[in-house]
């Protein structure tokens, strides 16, 4: 037999997979990969069950390759009322197959082989295996714990006459951190003085507890190489839907198009029409949505001061670090944590490669019900 695509062999499972299958296996509480153990809210069900019942207009095929224009229209109406940022719903939206496609499109249709990509590590996974497919190389930047700040040396040392892109994630995965302002202009400024394109995945951008999301492209000058990223997943609760989008300037979006229309030319018909009809009412849902998921995160990390572990109380996201006692490393505990407390978590040396760091931290989830928390709480108590 030939050989596969090198690329490609050298992929290894991704850490979610794994950790819930060792959940499953272990019959262990699942606080690894990132999803609700809760339903989506009923009323946005409720909208999908209208929808497919809606196939004598079409709604049960193929939908038009960048998206249904009720649903660019309610995410450009979106991005206009909660951050005055303005993207033609006809030329600058594309609904992708979840973040993970338009991160995947992104970096398939901007880079070429030799191209050079800046990362902040840890990182979600993808960034990795899409980067490497279009032939371009990551190069990773440490965010150093406990804090995760970066230090612009170090990103201005990474920086080289190939370096095309900066991957920024806010608010971030694993850690939970939401990027102040100053931050995020210091790495625009980088990226417009060098002429990069910069990749903002901001899908847990209605995951923030204390500090305001603020959007890449509303700063001064970015809206035109900012490649925007979010998904519906998190927001709504329905990560197997997999409805997301990427919006940019209407050249970048007919170039991430082509690829998108060979990949999988349209995404879930049905699903999107639930999803433009929920937007509609986010405003009233958000305020909610915000203040489980605080109640929530305060459960969890009050749970695992008491239970005497060090962890770090994050701004944004459903995710919680432990910071590991010296000595331990993070596969080892989770092994242990599995077996031994029946409780699954992610260690953090998955997102990264230049540092070392991980091996001294692991992730919780908190996107859980209240009763899964308390359980995995007694279960490490
Ligand atoms: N980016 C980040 C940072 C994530 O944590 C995830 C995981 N859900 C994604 C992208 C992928 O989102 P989706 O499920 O919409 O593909
Ligand atoms: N983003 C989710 C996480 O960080 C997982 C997504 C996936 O399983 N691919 O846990």
């Amino acid at each position: 037999m030939k050989s596969m695509n090198h690329v490609v062999s050298n992929f290894k499972e991704s850490i979610f997979s794994t950790m819930t299958k060792m959940a499953i296996e272990n019959k262990a509480i699942n606080l690894s990969q990132g999803f609700p153990d809760f339903d989506g809210p009923k009323w946005v069900i409720n909208l999908a069950k209208e929808a497919l019942d809606e196939g004598h207009l079409g709604k049960n095929q193929y939908a038009p390759s960048m998206g249904i224009l009720s649903l660019r229209e309610a995410i450009s109406a979106n991005y206009k009322k909660l951050y005055h940022l303005d993207y033609s719903a006809s030329s600058e939206i594309l609904v992708t197959n979840g973040a993970t496609e338009a991160i995947f499109c992104a970096c398939l249709a901007l880079l070429n082989p030799g191209d050079e990509v800046i990362v902040l590590e840890p990182f979600y996974d993808s960034y990795l295996a899409a980067i490497e497919l279009a032939g371009a190389k990551i190069v990773p930047v440490t965010l150093k714990a406990p804090n995760f700040t970066y230090d612009i040396n170090e990103i201005k040392e990474a920086l080289t006459d190939k370096t095309k892109m900066l991957i920024i994630n806010n608010p971030h995965n694993p850690s939970g951190k939401v990027y102040d302002k100053s931050e995020l202009s210091e790495l625009c400024q980088f990226a417009c003085e060098n002429d990069l394109y910069v990749m903002s995945d901001e899908v847990y951008e209605f995951l923030t507890f204390e500090k305001a999301h603020i959007p890449t492209a509303t700063l001064e000058n970015m809206k035109e190489r900012t490649i925007t990223i979010s998904s519906t997943g998190k927001t709504f609760g329905l990560t197997g839907w997999k409805i997301g989008w990427v919006c940019s300037s209407e050249t970048i979006i007919s170039a991430i198009h082509k690829v998108h229309q060979f990949n999988v030319f349209c995404v879930a018909h049905p699903l999107q029409v639930a999803m433009a009809r929920a937007l509609e009412k986010m405003d009233e849902y958000i305020i909610e949505f915000k203040s489980e998921y605080k109640r929530k995160r305060d459960l969890l990390v009050n749970g695992l001061k008491d239970a005497g572990l060090n962890v770090l109380n994050p701004a944004g996201t459903y995710f919680a670090l432990v910071m590991l006692p010296e000595g331990e490393n993070d596969v080892d505990y989770c092994k242990k944590l599995i077996v031994e407390n029946k409780v699954a978590v992610i260690p953090t040396s998955a997102f990264y490669l230049k540092s070392d760091e991980g091996k001294r931290i692991v992730r919780f989830c908190f996107a859980k019900q209240d009763e899964t928390l308390l359980n995995a709480l007694k279960n490490l108590k």
